[in-house]
């Protein structure tokens, strides 16, 4: 097995192998089977970890809902609470450098990416929803109704709440979800994907640490078909957070029916960034390859349909392909990398068939195209651009989660609005222009989640993160994760004499 030596994470990764973390205990799956997890820069295995089915699964419900039920989590003080979950956001800070280098490994990610990204946002999704914890509030209400009554709001925990995510941002989706669902007083069962399971373990050390009592975090390693399905079916589950694909996220919510838990769905994306001719056009071509490119373009809000203006159409696809040829690919663990291989053979294969599928439909590809070679059996591509690509070809319309980006010119406004919001997904865009009224009207015309303007891939627990159309259901982070993760109870009491 290739370990690392010298890495922070070699602790970690030498203890194998990686057990399941249930009711506040390190178990082996019951069936004892375990999985490889590989390091997809070399296609070696990176770990062995505990292979979690559907008995796991009954077993992490069984211990959320005995922590849930005896209120030693819903029931605490909430500024204890809000201690426990200030206190993770710190450790995970603290053992940045861990945090980085395991998800690095296990993903391909470039390790940079890791410590300015990945990592702070998800310490300070951490701190974020600590400071929620001691501001959840109800309302009172103006009645009508004949008599004279009090009526007021409470917001309550749903329950036991599943998490299902995927393998892109590991510990950020972990973040993402784990950090509201207990700031709003919920217990957590987690399921990280197949292809990268270690950073939620190490996540569960750091909430152990952190004074979080047992059976309050759960993580069940597994595969989507066998440990996520009996989690989003489970009748024992009161909510399902799930980011992942919209094929698997329309799954799940056909398995949540027979209790009716309450699902939030966080999708895919073919998201429209936009350069109009007026734009600062040096930003705007890097805006534009750091929305394909950053994070191999396995991201789900990628600018993967890049408009350009046609007056200024062929220059930005120049400056593309000038600046794609310079990345600097390698594995993701050494600081050099700006580009990482894809998670996986099956993924390569995946990206590298539409790749085949824009040349069989006619686009012109300006740079890349082909499996990047020179890097032993990792799962390199070359970054890759496909220009004069009409709206309704597959590689305009379906997600590909790679590093290949659709270029489509347009003429005005009303050509761009049509074009751009002909998709089923709506999660972001970007909109590069100097035009401040412009810039405005197409943000208010676009069916989008967020709209980014003169900027791409802003992230911060602060705003509201989800999508139009197939992008999914509900927004996660800001103030709009707690009615993801709270039920609203009204109670209404007579007050006459
Ligand atoms: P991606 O396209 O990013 O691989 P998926 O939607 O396939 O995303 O996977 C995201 C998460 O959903 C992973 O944790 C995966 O194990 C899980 N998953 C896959 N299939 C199912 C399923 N049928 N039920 C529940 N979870 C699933």
């Amino acid at each position: 097995m290739a370990i690392a030596e010298e890495l922070e994470i070699s602790r970690f990764l030498k203890d194998q192998p990686k057990k399941l973390f249930i009711g506040g205990k390190w178990v082996e799956a019951a069936s004892g089977k375990t999985f490889d997890t590989q390091d997809p820069s070399t296609g070696e295995v990176l770990a062995r970890v505990a292979e979690g089915a559907a008995e796991d699964i009954d077993r992490a419900v069984v211990a959320a809902r005995k922590a849930h039920d005896s209120g030693v989590w819903r029931d605490l003080p909430p500024s204890e609470r809000a201690k426990v979950l200030w206190r993770a956001g710190d450790l995970i800070e603290e053992r940045a450098m861990e945090f980085a280098q395991l998800d690095s490994l296990d993903n391909g990610k470039p390790i940079n990416e890791m410590l300015l990204f990945d990592v702070p946002l998800a310490a300070a999704t951490f701190r974020y929803y600590a400071g929620w914890v001691t501001k959840l509030t109800g309302e009172t209400q103006q009645t009508s109704f004949p008599g004279k009554y009090l009526s007021y709001t409470l917001r309550e925990p749903i329950g036991v709440v599943g998490a299902i995510v995927p393998w892109n941002f590991p510990l950020l989706m972990e973040s993402w979800k784990v950090a509201p669902a207990l700031a709003c007083g919920n217990t957590v069962i987690l399921k990280p994907a197949e292809e990268t399971p270690l950073s939620a373990l190490l996540l569960a050390e750091i909430l152990q640490e952190a004074d979080l009592p047992a059976g309050v975090f759960n993580v069940v390693t597994g595969f989507g078909e066998t440990a996520g399905a009996r989690l989003a079916e489970h009748p024992g589950v009161d909510k399902i957070a799930f980011t992942g694909s919209t094929e698997v996220g329309k799954k799940i919510l056909h398995a949540a029916t027979g209790n009716l838990k309450r699902v939030s769905l966080e999708l895919g994306g073919k998201s429209p960034n936009i350069i109009f001719s007026d734009a600062q056009l040096d930003r705007a071509a890097s805006g534009a390859f750091l929305g394909i490119f950053f994070n191999q373009g396995e991201v789900c809000s990628a600018g993967s349909r890049l408009f350009v203006q046609d007056k200024v159409y062929e220059q930005t696809l120049a400056e593309l392909a000038k600046t794609a040829g310079e990345i600097q690919l390698g594995p993701g663990i050494d600081s050099m990398t700006q580009m990482g291989p894809l998670v996986s053979q099956t993924q390569m294969e995946r990206v590298l068939g539409y790749i085949q599928v824009g040349s069989d439909e006619g686009a012109r590809l300006v740079t890349g195209g082909k499996r990047a070679t020179g890097h032993g059996g990792g799962y390199f591509i070359e970054p890759t651009v496909f220009a004069d690509v009409d709206g309704r070809m597959r590689i305009a319309q379906e997600e590909i989660f790679g590093p290949v980006l659709a270029a489509i010119p347009f003429t005005d406004e009303d050509d761009l609005v049509a074009k751009a919001n002909d998709s089923i997904y709506g999660l972001v865009a970007g909109v590069w222009t100097r035009d401040v009224k412009r810039a405005h009207r197409v943000a208010h015309k676009l069916q989008a989640g967020t709209v980014y303007v003169n900027c791409y891939n802003v992230a911060d627990p602060a705003t509201p993160w989800g999508g139009y159309k197939q992008s999914g259901w509900g927004r996660e982070l800001g103030p709009y994760a707690l009615d993801l993760y709270t039920e609203v109870k009204n109670v209404i009491v007579d007050l006459a004499e």
